[in-house]
């Protein structure tokens, strides 16, 4: 009896073979390597456009009417993707969405960003996103971005991950003279005009070097001159942020767990995103959402609020010919979503934030969310008991394991996805990711477990009927 009622809730790693652990570590491997590659949303969209293309995804501009089993993107502003798979049923019975976002906290360069203090040249900083700003001093720091000039010329750059480059940080008082510092409130600890990255140290020598004020600040401005041909006004027009410079490493003895920047939420986007490269023939039409800017509310024309989301599922109503006055409205009225983003993991270090029972764990697969928000379930969709009744059984027929929780105990905090913004277009929407531990920090950690069952998870909601 004990054995037919009760939820239990094993570990994942306890009930797979070698052959299964193998394939997961495989998998995890490619995620690795992805990622590396991809610490920005501008590089995300740039490695996804490849994967896609080799995959036989085009352009949604370059087709003049869409059949079932045409595969499609479209890449808004370089900064976030939607990709498409036509199903054979006419999409006005709905489509199956699953969004991810593929920004994460990080530091971005002020508009004015470089001066000199003290011999030292710096970079400042507006922090993006929700960070605990002491866990950003004394590590490793790369750059990566956009440098637009007045002709539209557009420079890359990507300084501090190659090992021959060089990286930045920015500094941290040391303990013998932080005796003030150490008795301020945590979060008061470093100030956030206090983030400013450490880029330069050795002063232009010139002829007449008592009359030139800020040499070393003149030097990097030249060295940025002679690699890029930029002065200090291109900063203005430029888009760069700064993110650690670890590369993404397995974790522990068993090498069970990914270490890694940006997991929230590039886990659940590659993990989807390599489903849907995977999917041949799908009856409802499959839609991969990689959004931008939700760290920081989902605002702008990037963002999941903006109406690029109904333009481009108007685009394909169009090419598919079955577009009608207000049918838009219709789609999403009979659509259903899984909202792919990351759930916070239990750690028993701080294991009195969460409610042990409706807890996210690490090893235990997919996390589903029914609401989010905080005190008293304000700003959450919730979703409906009927749909995770179909995604429960969509993950039960698939042998998937999954976890039901919430996140944290009631009143502690709490957060938000972009579950609700599809979910007020009238979509069936529950937020299914990944726990992570240490969410939002430099470092985030995964289980390699978890991350496969999110990838089959995807695969399995996009080939249900
Ligand atoms: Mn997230
Ligand atoms: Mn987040």
């Amino acid at each position: 009896m004990k054995e037919e009622l009760l939820d239990k809730k094993e570990n994942g790693w306890k009930e797979i073979d070698e052959g299964r652990k193998n394939e997961i570590f495989e998998f995890c491997k490619g995620y690795m390597d992805f990622l590396g590659k991809a610490k920005i949303e501008r590089e995300f969209v740039s490695e996804a456009k490849k994967l896609a293309e080799e995959n036989g995804f085009r352009d949604v501009n370059s087709f003049e009417t869409l059949n079932p089993g045409d595969k499609v993107y479209f890449i808004n502003r370089e900064k976030s993707m939607y990709l498409a798979i036509i199903g054979t049923e006419k999409m006005e019975n709905g489509i199956h969405i699953i969004g991810s976002h593929i920004d994460s906290p990080r530091l971005d360069l002020k508009p004015n960003p470089l001066h000199e203090d003290g011999g030292f040249a710096y970079f400042k900083t507006h922090y993006y996103g929700g960070i605990k700003k002491y866990q950003w001093t004394a590590i490793p720091l790369s750059l990566h971005g956009v440098i637009v000039k007045t002709n539209g010329e557009k420079i890359n750059v990507n300084i501090g991950e190659d090992e021959n480059d060089p990286i930045f940080t920015i500094t941290d008082l040391l303990p013998h003279l932080a005796m003030e510092q150490m008795d301020k409130k945590l979060k008061n600890g470093v100030e956030g005009e206090n983030l400013q990255l450490l880029v330069g140290s050795i002063p232009l020598k010139t002829e007449d070097d008592k009359k030139i004020k800020d040499t070393v600040k003149l030097n990097i401005l030249n060295i940025l001159n002679e690699k890029y041909g930029i002065t200090e006004r291109d900063f203005v027009s430029s888009e760069i942020e700064i993110v650690p410079a670890f590369k993404p490493r397995s974790l522990g003895f068993d090498g069970g767990l990914v270490a890694a920047y940006g997991q929230d939420d590039k886990v659940c986007a590659y993990t989807s995103l390599k489903a849907m490269m995977e999917l041949t023939n799908v009856k409802k039409t499959a839609v991969c959402i990689l959004s931008d800017k939700e760290e920081i509310g989902s605002m702008g024309n990037t963002g999941m609020e903006s109406h690029m989301f109904d333009y481009f599922v108007s685009e394909l109503l169009n090419k598919t010919g079955e577009n009608r006055v207000n049918l838009l409205d219709k789609v999403f009225c009979f659509s259903k979503m899984l909202s792919s983003d990351v759930d916070a993991g239990f750690d028993p270090l701080y294991a009195n934030v969460s409610d042990a029972k409706n807890a996210g764990y690490l090893g235990k697969g997919i996390s589903l969310n029914k609401y989010t928000g905080a005190r008293g379930k304000s700003g959450a969709s919730d979703a409906n008991a009927e749909y995770v009744a179909w995604v429960r059984n969509m993950l039960e027929e698939n042998w998937i394991k999954f976890q039901v929780a919430e996140l944290g105990k009631v009143d502690i905090g709490g957060g938000g996805t972009i579950a609700y913004i599809l979910a007020n277009k009238g979509v069936d929407v529950i937020d299914c990711g990944v726990p992570v531990l240490s969410m939002h920090a430099p470092y985030e950690v995964t289980s390699k477990y978890d991350v496969f069952e999110a990838y089959r998870t995807y695969k399995a909601f996009w080939e249900k009927d």
